[in-house]
């Protein structure tokens, strides 16, 4: 194959600096680090996050893929290329050998409706493919400095799992996990508390927020971040978003070989991780025009999309729950990425109708809907009468919004007349929704069932910094 052979220049690593500090050009350089620093640093020191300084042009890479290019391929080819100077090409495989154990699968429902399915991970949800990708990267750091390092983070249920799962038995990496005291699901829990071994569960008695508060707290406390090396696994890491990249690359692959028609990907999305790196995919190269933002009643994006007008608001419940954020983190780089776009297009940074440029570029790579809870329960219930198959609830938010755009002149004007939905958790993780609808049971897949097997166990923490510093301490010591 092609791809392995390719090369770049050394000098070439993609170097990340703070959205906050891209455009403050007396400070550009300041801040600017390679792709592992930026992992361990998390966030950057000005509260920004993480974003390429330059784009590299991989399209050369892109179509030297055939047709039985594997995942693994696709993932360690991108890696190498991104990064030449953090990674060799051995490197670059192992690592992506060790993090991806499980790969992505395209799933064809109808004519318009194409699922790519990326629950096929430990935790069951496509954030396995992020948390995986960056805890091999922590661990060869730790691994060739001989440092032990403390992974803390807070979960309100599936961010946990997965990172859970992808640091269990890493050498060197201890993570402490911290959850709100009965606000997670039985099943959720026990993926959190069952492993032990390096993963520790804290449960605290309080709120999301409050488990939020006590991790924020204690990265400020310079003494403690000293003494258990803290690193985070945070959603917004960057570490997490790059590989995220790679299965939209995969797929298009797969169905360029198929000569598949004029399709778009659609994405359910919250905090608009998964939907940047589909983007970042097409700065890098890929030959996608748009996607589809798909968004429950937490509609802050579509309403941008449609006003020009950026509102965060309070996040409402919904069914599809993974996505209930009302002001989503990766707005952020989404708005840098099309600043940039509109700066290359003419438009002067310091006008003060900037800010309808960076829209105007936006409308050139996004288009987007939410639908409401009654409309996921119904979809769900469409999907199972006509294909007699599950989907969860996020899935159905993006089939649903794909078969409406599908139906509008937009995607006329396009020429789209297929979706490519990304299908972000198995149905079995949210079964009791689903049996709800379809009056059917869900069969659980092993990998879950297994922890209903297992002994739980966790520290019982108060949600003050007293009780969280001895809890610490005890379990860390
Ligand atoms: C996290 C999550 C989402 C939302 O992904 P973002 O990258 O935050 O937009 C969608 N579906 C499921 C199942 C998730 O776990």
């Amino acid at each position: 194959m092609q791809a392995r052979t390719y090369r770049k220049e050394v000098s070439d690593s993609t170097r990340f600096v703070s959205t906050r500090a891209i455009f403050r050009k007396e400070e550009s350089g300041a801040g600017e680090l390679g792709f592992i620093d930026a992992v361990f640093q998390g966030l950057a020191p000005d509260g920004g996050l993480y974003y390429p300084t330059t784009y590299v042009d991989l399209s050369d890479l892109f179509i030297s893929y055939d047709k039985d290019s594997t995942f693994i391929d696709v993932s360690s080819s991108m890696t190498r290329a991104l990064f030449p100077s953090e990674f060799n090409e051995s490197e670059a495989r192992g690592l992506c050998e060790r993090a991806f154990h499980f790969t992505t699968e395209l799933h064809t429902l109808n004519e318009e409706l194409t699922l790519l399915e990326l629950f096929h991970g430990p935790s069951c949800a496509f954030k396995d493919f992020g948390a995986s990708y960056l805890a091999s990267v922590m661990e060869k750091r730790v691994h060739k400095e001989g440092k032990c390092i403390t992974i803390l983070t807070a979960t309100s249920g599936d961010t946990g799992s997965a990172v859970a799962q992808a640091f269990y038995e890493k050498q060197g990496i201890e993570v402490i996990i911290l959850y709100p005291s009965g606000r997670v699901s039985p099943l959720q829990e026990r993926q959190l508390t069952c492993l032990g071994k390096n993963i520790h569960a804290f449960e605290v008695n309080g709120s999301f927020d409050d488990c939020q508060w006590l991790v924020k707290n204690a990265f400020q406390n310079d003494e403690l971040k000293q003494k258990y090396g803290l690193s985070s696994a945070n959603s917004i890491n960057i570490g997490r978003l790059v590989p995220q990249s790679f299965y939209y690359v995969h797929a298009w692959n797969q169905l360029r070989h198929r000569n598949e028609g004029n399709w778009i990907f659609c994405v359910p999305s919250g905090n608009f991780g998964n939907l940047t790196a589909g983007l970042l995919a097409k700065q890098w190269g890929l030959p996608i025009t748009h996607v589809l933002a798909a968004s429950n009643a937490n509609d802050v994006v579509p309403l941008y999309l449609k006003s020009g007008m950026y509102m965060p608001k309070k996040s409402i419940p919904t069914l599809a729950n993974a996505m209930d954020v009302g002001s989503p983190s990766n707005f952020e780089r989404l708005e840098t990425m099309f600043a940039l776009e509109a700066v290359k297009q003419g438009a002067d940074y310091n006008a003060n109708d900037f800010g309808n440029f960076i829209h105007q570029e936006t409308l050139k790579s996004m288009h987007g809907m939410s639908i409401s809870d009654m409309e996921i329960k119904e979809e769900i219930a469409h999907i199972y009468k006509t294909h007699h198959e599950y989907i969860c609830p996020h899935t159905a938010v993006g089939t649903l919004v794909s078969r409406k755009i599908l139906a509008e002149a937009w995607a006329k004007r396009h020429g789209y007349n297929k979706a490519v939905v990304l299908s972000t958790a198995h149905p079995a993780k949210f079964h009791e929704v689903i049996e709800d609808i379809s009056g059917t049971q869900v069969s659980i897949p092993e990998r879950l069932a297994r922890f209903f097997d297992m002994n739980p166990q966790a520290t019982f923490v108060e949600a003050t910094q007293d009780a969280f510093y001895d809890a610490l301490e005890k379990v860390l010591g």
